[in-house]
Parts: structure tokens; sequence; C-alpha cells
């Protein structure tokens, strides 16, 4: 490429560790490429970021390319943690080894970007006049490379030294003798600042929200942490990719609440002896997920503040307690909280004396004046949005990328944004980026970009750009990620609260970058799954959801996959039964009722039924629902869904009696269907005895338990009572048919496959018997006059359409019926109380709907 080339396939924006392998497999594929960078060398962050102290907080050893095999046999690290300096001179001796300063033009801001939609060519406009164009555009602009702008009043006004740690003198600065202000306690402040502290006369440092930071203890890496490494580089690097975070590292097992406080401790206390950042939200599973575990870890840091500060006040000042840990990012220090203990270093509370102004010769507060020489920012940066929309962008039919994303940054995979053909990004919005060790993020963003692009170039294509649905649903599975943590709790950057008036949408993909690489993967082996390709070949339009399923649905059915056990229509039915005991026991137990007791009653044929009653805390009598249990009438129990009445118990204030109906091969059909109705008439009988209120009778169950609920509301139609006032209906079993789109779809992946549901029929029921409606309640003649009901279903589910059917079937039979349709949940999910957090409001609304029905009893 040369100096004056304006017409290329490929135009790269920034000269990081991004722009710089981008731009390596760009020409090993063999594209025409040329690099615009605004500074004038290489290193992004590291070539800006200069101010005292700066070093990485991934260890070095970790934060390395992996592409160049040689490179990592000619590159040692000095330090477990490199400075600046170190890490720049990396990226350097990169661009000299590779020869890649060639096709990069330094001192080059690229201002606006068009595409056209005849030619499939992007024009480039940068701020030397030189304008290119070129089929692809990448941005690899970096997360962290776009200074916030100050926001603070009078910022301009002041007439002593300022500076910006994001944009440091290349020269150094001097503080000896001087009075300095900083802004900030982010992680450029914490590395700074003890340095700083070093030379200043005096240092005072403006804090707006205390941090979490464990120390370095930068030195030599220890052979113990490289060994593994050094067994065998290609595997550690292997492991890496793979990882939650771009780290090779075990996985926690254990919550923080399921060990004692002594060895909850003494795991912190070796987190904070080992120094390392991932370890600090990694050494239990649900630090980053459960409020209360979390809490350990915070007083756990409080502690070690206050041991460290002397003074008291100060120690409170410094310690967090308006975010949990993780949720903004924790910090690596060299004597950073030791700091506060030298005589001329002091800490203003922004949050009890706020900054009103910056003023010609310092900063008052609401409370006091300061006088400084010098100022310096470490406010941070408009991140990982900031680069991108800096540049004007304009797409397809003139929209601009600011305006598309004015509400908040919408991607796929976070590489691209429909509209915007041909414009990849590198670790933008929406992919792991920085809850990763960017270096993997990059790594694996630039691997996929170029081999995108030799895949159209071999299949005479030009333009790829994904679909609006894609895009859309990529979004929605990733705030639902995030939902499921505490990170969306934080005024952070991740979440874009440092900003002021940007949008508050949770930023990187929270899935962790092994779950996303296998995403990635997954979208190129379904063909560009939510892409639309086209070029000379043609155009094709390959809709679609990537990751239709609730996130912590997926990563439960991932957690089974892993497991690897037998298919449950493989075992005996003993084995089947031991099987779900097992499974309830180290289910999370549902949350307290007021009581629970144990009883018999008679169910039909002379059968004794065991029976387990709910009752709720509040004062009584309450009404009762029958509640049958799930195992498709062979296996489970009056206790196996504790846990789901429990919930539904505490939810809907009425007593739950779950019945264990007798169960196939050993009583099959129509054995449980007549228990169900013994039961239930025994009920209703005993209501009073039981602490209910006569009449007021539901009746609810799960799958074959809500097959044997939905034959009882039928049975006790024809029979002329008991009365029921209100079927609950989860998931169904309606119908015999194992044809339905639904059997085709979920047959397989989702736990309850089609192979277990012909198990359980086969030990269940006659083929003759089945389309009887004591087996199949939607083949009943007539479904007029059942009690109203609340049927939900599940999308991932083979039995979702016989439920859909028989919602429909009451319906149309003017029966007043509450129908659910569960997005992104499988048969087995909206019962994992505790679990599948994304499935409580299912049993929020079947509660509701209990307590409608008994309502309306009450009133009628
Ligand atoms: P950058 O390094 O940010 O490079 C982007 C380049 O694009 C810049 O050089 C910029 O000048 C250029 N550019 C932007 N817009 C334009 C434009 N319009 N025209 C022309 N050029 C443009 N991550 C870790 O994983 N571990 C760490 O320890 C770590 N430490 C960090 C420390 C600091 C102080 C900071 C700020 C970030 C740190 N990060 C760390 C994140 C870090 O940004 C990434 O690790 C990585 O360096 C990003 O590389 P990049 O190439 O994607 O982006
Ligand atoms: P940051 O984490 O966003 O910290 C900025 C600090 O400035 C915060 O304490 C913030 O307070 C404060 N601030 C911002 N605006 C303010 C205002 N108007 N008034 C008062 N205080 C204000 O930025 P950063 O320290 O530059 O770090 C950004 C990210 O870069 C890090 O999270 C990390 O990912 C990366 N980084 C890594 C390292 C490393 O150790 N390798 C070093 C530096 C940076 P609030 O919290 O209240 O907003």
């Amino acid at each position: 490429m040369t100096e004056s080339s304006t017409d290329v396939d490929v135009v790269i924006v920034g000269a990081g560790f991004a722009g710089m392998y981008e731009l390596v497999r760009m020409r090993r594929a063999g594209f025409s490429a040329v690099v615009l960078e605004t500074a004038d060398d290489v290193g992004g962050t590291w070539y800006w970021n200069r101010y005292p102290g700066a070093r990485c907080d991934i260890l070095s050893v970790d934060y390395s390319y992996s592409w160049d095999p040689e490179l990592q046999q000619e590159w040692t690290w000095s330090e477990r943690y490199a400075a600046q300096p170190e890490i720049l001179r990396y990226a350097q001796f990169v661009a000299d080894k590779h020869d890649l300063r060639r096709d990069i033009r330094f001192k080059t801001r690229v201002t606006s970007a068009q595409w056209n939609d005849e030619t499939h060519r992007w024009t480039i406009h940068t701020d030397t006049g030189d304008d290119l164009s070129c089929r692809y555009y990448i941005m690899a602009t970096g997360c962290l490379s776009m200074p916030k702008a100050p926001d603070i009043e009078g910022a301009d006004r002041f007439t002593g030294e300022v500076y910006f740690t994001s944009t440091w003198p290349h020269d150094g600065v001097d503080f000896t003798g001087r009075r300095v202000a900083v802004i900030g306690t982010g992680s450029s402040a914490i590395q700074s600042i003890p340095l700083i502290a070093a030379e200043a006369e005096q240092l005072t440092v403006f804090q707006r929200t205390p941090n979490f930071s464990i120390p370095a203890r930068n030195g030599a890496i220890s052979d113990e942490r490289m060994a593994a490494f050094r067994a065998d580089p290609d595997a550690y690097r292997e492991a890496a990719r793979w990882s939650g975070a771009g780290v090779p590292m075990d996985t926690p097992v254990e919550g923080a609440l399921m060990v004692s406080e002594e060895e909850r401790t003494a795991r912190y206390e070796a987190m904070w002896e080992r120094s390392e950042l991932l370890g600090i939200t990694g050494t239990f599973n649900d630090t980053m997920s459960n409020a209360e575990s979390n809490d350990t870890l915070r007083h756990f840091f409080h502690d070690k503040i206050r041991s460290i500060v002397g003074d008291p006040a100060t120690a409170e000042a410094l310690c967090p307690t308006n975010h949990y840990v993780g949720t903004k990012r924790a910090c690596l220090d060299t004597n950073y909280y030791e700091t506060y203990n030298l005589p001329h270093v002091r800490l203003v509370d922004l949050r009890t004396d706020p900054i009103s102004t910056i003023t010609e010769t310092g900063i008052d507060t609401t409370n006091e004046s300061f006088e400084f020489d010098a100022i310096v920012f470490a406010t941070g940066f408009d991140a990982m949005t900031g680069a991108i929309v800096s540049v004007d962008i304009t797409g397809r039919d003139g929209v601009t990328l600011k305006e598309k994303w004015s509400h908040g940054p919408v991607t796929y995979l976070g590489l691209m944004t429909a509209g915007f053909p041909n414009l990849f990004m590198i670790t933008g919005p929406g992919s792991p980026s920085v809850l990763s060790n960017m270096m993997v993020s990059i790594e694996q963003h630039v691997d996929w970009i170029a081999d995108t692009l030799d895949h159209l170039r071999k299949n005479d294509l030009d333009a790829i750009e994904p679909t609006e649905l894609a895009e859309t649903k990529w979004v929605e599975h990733s705030n639902a990620f995030a939902n499921l943590g505490l990170a969306v709790t934080a005024d952070s950057w991740y979440m874009g609260a440092n900003v002021p008036g940007k949008p508050r949408v949770f930023l990187p993909y929270p899935g962790g970058v092994g779950r996303y690489r296998v995403t990635c993967d997954e979208v190129v082996e379904r063909g560009y799954l939510g892409f639309t390709l086209d070029g000379p070949a043609g155009r094709t339009v390959n809709d679609g959801i990537i990751r239709p399923l609730a996130p912590d649905v997926q990563v439960m059915l991932e957690v089974m996959a892993e497991m690897g056990l037998p298919p449950i229509e493989s075992m005996s039915v003993d084995e089947a039964r031991t099987f779900m005991e097992m499974s309830g026991a180290m289910s999370p137990p549902g949350p307290e009722v007021g009581e629970v007791v144990d009883g018999m009653l008679p169910g039909a044929d002379g059968a004794e039924l065991e029976y387990r009653l709910y009752r709720p805390a509040s004062d009584g009598p309450h009404p009762i629902v029958a509640y049958f249990h799930g195992g498709g009438w062979v296996i489970g129990s009056h206790t196996s869904d504790d846990a789901v009445c429990r919930d539904l118990c505490a939810q809907s204030d009425a007593i739950f009696v779950s019945v264990n109906y007798r169960h196939a091969p050993e009583a099959r059909f129509p054995a449980a269907a007549d228990d169900g109705l013994a039961a239930v008439t025994w009920i209703a009988e005993h209501a009073e005895a039981l602490g209910g209120v006569p009449g007021q009778l539901a009746v609810a169950g799960w799958s074959a338990g809500a097959n044997v609920a939905a034959v009882t509301a039928q049975r006790a139609k024809l029979a002329g009572g008991p009365t029921i006032v209100g079927q609950v209906l989860l998931n169904p079993v309606t119908d015999c048919d194992m044809n339905t789109g639904s059997y085709v779809d979920n047959a397989d992946g989702y736990i309850l496959t089609k192979g277990l549901m012909t198990w359980f029929w086969d030990h269940y029921c006659d083929p003759a018997d089945r389309a009887d409606p004591k087996a199949s309640p939607l083949r009943a003649d007539d479904l007029t006059d059942l009690p109203p009901a609340m049927i939900v279903t599940c999308e991932f589910d083979p039995l979702r359409d016989e439920g859909n059917a028989y919602a429909e079937a009451l319906t149309r039979a003017g029966v007043p019926v509450r129908h659910l349709q569960a997005e992104g949940q499988t048969h087995t999910s909206l019962g994992a109380v505790g679990v599948i957090v994304t499935g409580a409001y299912a049993r929020a609304e079947m509660a509701d709907a209990l307590r409608n029905f008994f309502g309306a009893t009450v009133r009628t």
C-alpha cells in the first residue's frame, strides 16, 4: 500500500492492538488495507495514557498477543503487570517486526464516512483532507479512547497546569514542589495518585465515588503462576479463548454463603494475596449475582481499608458503599490506600462537600476554597461508543449512526449494526470486550472479521449486514443477561452513567468470551445466521435469532450438557425416580411458608395417597389449591415440586395440597386420573379441617400433573362436583399427538425430549386408550362450563402446541382463559425456583390468576 492510495479494500481506523492485528490479518488474506490513526505512532491506549503509574491490570503474560508464536519466545515481560512504557515498546516491537507502519497513516483522524449502496463502498473523510474509498470499513477505535469532556463548572477557567491522565504529556510532568489536585478515583487515579504524591508538596484528591482496589504486588511473576503457560503455551492460550474473561481460571462452584464465615474470609485473604483482578469476583460463583454474597466481599474490603488507612474519617470515606464489588471496574494499586497516611495528602469527599466550581487558581467546594498549581483530571472516558459516534457515519438511506444509537447502541454481536453494511466494530458495544482480557476479545473479533471477508470474497459477495431482527434480539439477549446480575445497579461507565445525557444501558455483553466465541462460530456455521449477504452472486437474507433462549435457561442447559447425564428414557423406572429425587435435593428450597404438614388421603380403588400441605404464613382460613406434580405419570412425588408449591403458596396466599397420585407403570391409566378426582373430592370435603375456605378450591399442576388437573376439572364438571373455581395448568399434557410443530422443533435438547415423552406415554397408557379425554383432555367432546383457566406454555417445550391448543379450545368453548406463552423458556425452566430468574414472572402470573379465581368466588 502506498501513502497516496485512495482506493482500497479495507480501511481500518485505529492503530492500537486491534488495528495492528487487523492489518496483519488483512495483509495475510491479500486484501489491500490502510490504517488511519490520529496519533503519531502505534499503541492506542498505551500511546495516550502515559500518566505516572500507568500499567496493565491483567497479568502481562495474559495481556499479550497470541497470534505470533515467535513473539511469545522473543518477548519477555519484566513484571507481573508491565508499565505503560514497556507495553508501548511491545506494540512498537510488533509494528517493527511486521513492518506495519508502511500501511499506517499517522496524524490522520477520520472525521466522517458515507456508505454508497450502489457501489457497495464506503467513502472515508479525514482531517488531513485525504479521502479514501473502501469496500470494508473497520472501526478499531478502542473502547476507552475517547476522554470524557470535563463536566465540572469552570473547568476551562483554571490558569495553572491542567493534565488529563488519558492524554498525558510525552515528556512527563515534574510535580516537585507543586500543590496538585487529582479529580477522580477510578483506575487511572488510583494508579497515579501514589506517584504524584511522592513528588508533590501537597496532594488533594477529589473523590466522588470510592472504588475497590487490591494491591498489585508487582514484581517478577512467580514460577508457579507461569507453570501452566510454560508447560504448554498453546493450550494455555486456547484455555483463555474459551474462558469466561479471557484468562484461564478455575470456575468457582460454590456461592459465598455456602461456606462458613472463616472459610469465606480465608478465601478472600487468598484472593487479596494473589493480586489478580479477575480473582476479586471469581472467588465465589455468585458474587456478581447475589447481593448478600457480594456484601460479604464488600465488608472484607471495608475491613482492609480501615486496617490500612490511619485516619478513621478518611478510611470511611474510602469505603465504597453505594455499589457492589465488581459493578464498577475494580482496580489494582501500589500503595494507594497507604498514600492517604502521608501528611501532605488529603481526601475531599465530594458526596458531602461537592465541587461548586473550578476557579482561576483552584477548586471551590461548597465548604472550602482550594488553591493549586496543577489539576489532574482522571475523569475517565466516554466508553465503548464515544470514539465510534465521534465519527459522522452515514449508512444506507442517509441515517447516521449517532441518530440510530441515540437511545443506546444497537449491534449484532457487537460487530455490526443494521443499516450500515460492511461497517465492522472491534470490541463494539454488545461484545464481551471490557469485561474481559481485551487481548483475547480483540483477537477473536479480528479473526472473525477477517474470516468473514474471506468468506464473502470466496463466494463472490461484497456486502454483509445484520438483519434488524437478529440485532434486536441480540440486544435483548445481552440486556437479559445483564439483568440477571448486579452490574446494572451501579452508576458505572459500563452503563454509560458517567457521561451526562448518555443513554443508560449496559454496554458490554455479559455472557463471557467463551460463550460469545461459541455464538459467533455458530452464526457462521449456520450460514451467517442473522445476516444479509449481497453481491454479484446474489442476495440472501438469513434472518433469525442466534440465542432465543432466556440467558439463564441457556446457561442451565450448558451446565447440564457438560455434566453429560444419560437421558432419563435410557434409565430403568427406579433409576429415573432416584435421579429425580437427587436433582430435587440439589435444587434451592423455595421460599418459607407458614407451615408444612404431611398427611394421607384416600385415592381411587382403595389407594392411600400421601400429600404435603403448604400453608401460607398469613392468618387463615385460606383458599385451597389441589396440586399435581410433574414427572410423566411415572416419576416424582408429592414433595418433588416442593419449591414451586412453596412459591405459589406464598405468592397466592392459598393452601397448596400436593398429592402423590399413583404412578405408572405399577398403576397405569386411568389410575392417576382417578386419583386426581378422588383427591380433589376428599380435599373439598375436608376443606375446613385443612384450614381452608369451603367452596374455594382450585386445581393446579405441572406437565403430567397439569394433565391430571385438567382431567380432574373435566370429570368434576361431569360428576356435578366438587366445585372447582379455577385451574392453573403449567405446560400441560393435553393430547397424545406427538407430531405437532413443537414436538418437531423441540424434539431434543431441552430436557423434556420427544423420546422421554414417548417413554412416559408408553409406561402410562396403552395406545388404544390415549385418545380418551381422561388421558387427552383436549379430545373431550364438550369443554363448556369448565372452570376458568390459566394456561402457561413455553416456547421450547414439545408440549407447547398442545397446551396452546387447549387454551384455544377452552376459549372457543366460552371458558375464561388467561394464556401466557413464555418466550425463551423450556418445559422445566419455569419450575426452577431460585435458579431460573427469568421465569419468576410466570409464576407470579399464575399466583395472580389464583388470587383472581378465589377473589371472584368470594364476590359471587
Ligand atoms: P485503543 O488502544 O484505544 O486504540 C484505538 C486507536 O484508535 C487509538 O490510537 C486512537 O487514537 C485511534 N482512533 C480513535 N478514533 C479515531 C479516529 N476517528 N481517527 C483515527 N484514529 C482514531 N484492557 C485490558 O484487557 N487489560 C488492561 O490491563 C488494560 N489496561 C488499561 C489501562 C488503561 C489506562 C486504559 C485506558 C485501558 C486499559 N485497558 C486494558 C483497555 C484497553 O483499552 C485495551 O486493552 C486495548 O489496549 C484496546 O486496544 P484497541 O486497539 O481496541 O483500542
Ligand atoms: P473511570 O474509571 O471512569 O474513573 C473516573 C473517575 O473520575 C471516577 O472516580 C469518577 O467518579 C470521577 N469523575 C468523573 N467525572 C467527575 C466529575 N464531574 N466530578 C468528580 N469526579 C468525576 O476512568 P479511568 O480511571 O480512566 O478508568 C477507565 C477504565 O480504563 C478503567 O475502568 C479500566 O477499564 C481502564 N483502566 C485500566 C487501568 C489499569 O489498571 N490497567 C488503568 C486505567 C484505566 P464516579 O465514579 O462518581 O463517576
